[in-house]
């Protein structure tokens, strides 16, 4: 057909016209209407109107539907040749070709109209194309909305414009989705997924943006005076999700690090900003929000230097053990102790809460405690074999260790391999929040207590301790955290703490388990605790942690003067 084409001036103005790149559909349909102005005459064309359909799709929320004239003049033919386009992705481009006057088109005119309509609907398809591979990169695919590509881009456009100054930005993690992977199968999470991140983006302005990061982690750009209630929101989204089968309603929170954007220069700063600060949240707890601060920023590169330089000063021997002391409260004899860590690094004594949360945080702590482990087994052993007095040690184990599946084994072998008697070691576990791991901990502790091995309950009356533990768990010791042993200085207004702890005690001894009141500084606090019936105790009251050598001293002497 080209051949038989006149490529006259005007034609070619045509073509040069409607050939103009853009990823723009408006622009392409405009490219369209002027290249036709040139040449509709020398068509004897009166009028075309071009429909463009396209079906609902990953990228499209709902059904397209768009109609638009693109070529007009007086007196139309009322019976328009019709051409239907079929693009690959479903699309469809009808074009409505009415001829100038009551004629209707010649077989020439017919030809030479479905070439030139051809024409337009590859232009038309280009640019569709264009802008869904455009929205592609934009969009994340799982939930429909945007990429973080997408979110930096924009923040770029904002710093450009100076507008970043008005917004703050979230990084976000769903609190308990995990809990919808397990009532629901793979493919349903991600359908709740994408109907929780739509339920969020219906919830934000045109100029604000959510971005998926992955799973279940997004970032939010929002206005800075709507921040307070977006954060509030996020607190409390309710979806109800239903597979055929099973309805079921969900209440999500949500962990959100929260950052200020004014002085941010670069886009991705947003995301080193809020990605500290969620850090922050999600280890003080789940649901938390934590906004960024230059402090904030500096201690958690001070963790990340704890993290990082961990395992090389484990080699180099730069974590000693101490032990502290527990005392009977009737004869004042030292019936065991309890093994704590000190990072010495550059001759300054670091304390364990300097450093324990965050190698918990990474997961070395685990290393950290076998080593403790394994040291205070020489300690014992030392002893033993110099035919001197030894006493239980217990060793503090953190709840990382549930993840384990052979901590048992790996217990008892340490403990072996110094052939120290079972009986002379304890572990201290802490108790969490999350009831499921109730199931992990009583496997542990029958575990261990089947190789003559006790456990303790570490921080009783703190956090998520609870009687419901004791009764579950096949406990040896329980130990009592000094802040829940009522003060004598409080004691006037503390009846009801009295009355408590008291009965807890008794509760406590009845069921056959060893209490360990911990924390006990004052003679005044001894004699509370003996009359109601806490029989050992751990505290400055008798001594502080003590090195090793101190403290075989202390096996040497006791506490005669106590
Ligand atoms: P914890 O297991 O509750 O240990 C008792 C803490 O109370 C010790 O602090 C001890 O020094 C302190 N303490 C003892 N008596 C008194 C007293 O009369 N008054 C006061 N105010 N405090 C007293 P420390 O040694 O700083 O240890 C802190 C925490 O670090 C421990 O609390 C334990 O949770 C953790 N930790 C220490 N060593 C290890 C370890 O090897 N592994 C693990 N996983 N955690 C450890
Ligand atoms: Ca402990
Ligand atoms: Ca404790």
């Amino acid at each position: 057909m080209r051949d038989k084409i006149q490529f006259d001036s005007n034609m070619k103005d045509f073509f040069e016209t409607i050939s103009v790149e853009t990823d723009d559909i408006d622009i392409c349909r405009e490219k369209i209407k002027k290249g036709l102005l040139i040449i509709g005459s020398r068509l004897r064309m009166g009028k075309a109107v071009i429909e463009y359909s396209a079906p609902k799709s990953k990228l499209i929320d709902e059904d397209e539907h768009k109609r638009d004239i693109i070529f007009e003049c007086d007196d139309v033919n009322d019976s328009p040749i019709v051409f239907d386009f079929v693009s690959p992705n479903g699309a469809h481009l009808i074009v409505y070709d009415y001829p100038l006057g009551a004629e209707p088109y010649t077989a020439e005119e017919k030809e030479l109209h479905g070439f030139i309509m051809r024409e337009i609907y590859f232009q038309f398809s280009r640019t569709v194309m264009k802008e869904l591979l455009t929205k592609v990169m934009d969009t994340d695919l799982g939930t429909g909305v945007s990429s973080l590509d997408s979110l930096m881009r924009y923040a770029g456009k904002c710093i450009r414009s100076g507008t970043l100054q008005d917004y703050n930005a979230f990084f976000f993690n769903i609190h308990n989705f995990k809990y919808v992977n397990k009532i629901f199968a793979y493919a349903e999470g991600d359908a709740v997924i994408r109907e929780y991140a739509q339920k969020v983006k219906s919830m934000l302005l045109p100029d604000e943006m959510i971005a998926r990061l992955g799973g279940d982690n997004f970032v939010i750009i929002c206005r800075k005076e709507r921040t307070k209630e977006l954060c509030k929101e996020l607190q409390n989204i309710k979806l109800s999700f239903s597979n055929g089968v099973r309805e079921k309603e969900f209440l999500f929170g949500a962990t959100i690090g929260l950052a200020d954007l004014d002085g941010v220069t670069e886009p991705r700063e947003i995301m080193s900003r809020t990605s500290v600060a969620y850090s922050v949240a999600r280890r003080k707890s789940a649901g938390s929000v934590v906004e960024f601060s230059h402090e904030i920023q500096r201690k958690v590169m001070e963790d990340q230097v704890v993290v990082s330089t961990f395992f090389q000063s484990l080699m180099d021997g730069e974590f000693i053990v101490y032990y502290q002391p527990k005392v009977h409260v009737r004869d004042k004899s030292l019936c065991g102790a309890e093994a704590l860590v000190r990072w010495v690094k550059a001759g300054t004594i670091i304390s364990p809460m300097s450093f324990i949360p965050q190698l918990e945080q990474d997961g070395s702590i685990c290393m950290l405690d076998y080593y403790v482990l394994e040291e205070t087994c020489k300690f014992l052993k030392r002893r033993t074999d110099a035919h001197k007095q030894v006493v239980p040690i217990s060793v503090n184990f953190s709840r990382r260790h549930l993840e384990e599946p052979d901590i048992v084994d790996r217990v008892v072998s340490i403990v072996d391999k110094y052939g120290v008697d079972h009986s002379y070691i304890e572990i201290e576990l802490t108790e969490s929040d999350d009831f499921q791991n109730y199931e992990i901990m009583s496997n542990i502790i029958n575990g261990l207590k089947d190789h003559g091995i006790r456990t303790a309950i570490d921080d009783f009356g703190t956090g998520f301790s609870s009687l419901n533990m004791i009764k579950k768990v096949d406990l040896s010791v329980i130990k009592i955290d000094r802040s829940f042993i009522p003060l004598e200085k409080d004691y006037s207004g503390k009846e009801k703490d009295m009355i408590m702890f008291d009965s807890i005690v008794k509760l406590i001894n009845q069921l056959g388990k060893s209490i360990v009141a911990e924390g006990v500084e004052t003679k005044q606090q001894l004699n509370y605790l003996s009359t109601v019936g806490c029989d050992v105790v751990q505290g400055y009251v008798f001594d502080k942690p003590l090195c090793e050598k101190k403290f075989e001293e202390r096996l040497e002497v006791g506490y005669i003067e106590a």
